[in-house]
């Protein structure tokens, strides 16, 4: 089976699948992302993922191409095209086109990319065992909340970790508060049983799996604090866990040298994550791909 990518209307063989040189998001990073994952043919939380799609566009002052309805229907047939049942979607939209030059085109349509592809989260083993992270200085621009795909500094970040033998970083701002890893939101639970996250701000990007999760603790009766933690604090805390589109919900066993609790998974993060993966199993809605 050959991979397709739709580019700017058309369903192209993805090895062929090309973008023009003077594309804003070549030359300038500018423009925005989504990564929605798929679940038994099924998309997770897209509602959430158009919105947090608009919001990044309309930050940038870039329009949508086209409804989040009709992106809706660019998304399944991408999906079925390319045989997803679990896997992953991959949306990206730039100004589009023009003669290089720092101001903004008038008049340019935006560009809109997607791709699909199988394979979705860490292998069984690595839940099992949980992760490493590193701890790192943030030294991306002032709004993380835009997701745009100017991902030069995050992936420099996991860059980092790899070579230390690590999955993740825990950035923190000079005070040693922590943001967010590279391409996750951090969390850590209190020796009290509480459960904390890093409010929305301009500081972090809203995790789509962040939302979700919050709402499956309150719903199990689990106190969520959303306030800032420092590196120290989470190294103290009796577990640390990361949320993405990818890993759902994934536990972090040792920062640096620091080991958490008694180096395995925490008990309530393997409830959340228990309680995420029930989420994604009653998921709702047309099925768009099924084999
Ligand atoms: N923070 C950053 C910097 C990210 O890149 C991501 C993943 N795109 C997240 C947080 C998690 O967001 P989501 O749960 O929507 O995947």
């Amino acid at each position: 089976m050959s991979r397709v990518a739709y580019v700017n209307g058309r369903y192209v063989r993805h090895a062929e699948a090309a973008v023009h040189i003077e594309d804003r998001g070549y030359q300038f990073s500018d423009g925005i992302y989504e990564v929605t994952a798929i679940w038994k043919g099924r998309p997770v939380d897209l509602e959430g993922h158009w919105i947090r799609l608009e919001r990044s566009l309309s930050e940038l002052e870039i329009p949508m191409p086209m409804s989040a309805k009709a992106l809706t229907v660019v998304a399944r047939e991408t999906v079925r095209r390319n045989l997803v049942r679990n896997g992953i979607l991959y949306t990206q939209i730039t100004r589009g086109v023009a003669p290089r030059n720092h101001l903004f085109p008038a008049n340019t349509p935006p560009a809109l990319v997607m791709t699909a592809r199988s394979g979705l989260g860490p292998s069984a083993a690595v839940i099992e065992k949980g992760v490493k992270v590193i701890g790192l200085p943030d030294i991306r621009w002032g709004r993380r909340d835009i997701k745009t795909v100017s991902l030069l500094p995050n992936a420099i970040a996991k860059q980092r970790a790899h070579e230390q033998g690590a999955a993740e970083t825990f950035l923190y701002t000079p005070d040693g508060v922590v943001t967010e890893c590279s391409s996750s939101n951090a969390w850590m639970v209190t020796k009290e049983g509480v459960l904390v996250t890093r409010p929305l701000g301009h500081d972090i990007l809203g995790g789509i799996t962040r939302q979700r999760l919050i709402l499956i603790a309150k719903e199990a009766g689990v106190p969520v604090e959303e306030r800032p933690f420092t590196l120290e604090e989470a190294k103290a805390a009796r577990e640390l866990f990361l949320t993405s589109t990818t890993n759902f919900c994934l536990s972090v066993v040792q920062i640096d040298e620091t080991v958490i609790g008694n180096g395995h998974p925490g008990g309530l993060t393997r409830e959340l994550r228990a309680q995420y993966m029930e989420f994604l199993d009653k998921l709702e809605g047309p099925v768009w791909y099924d084999h």
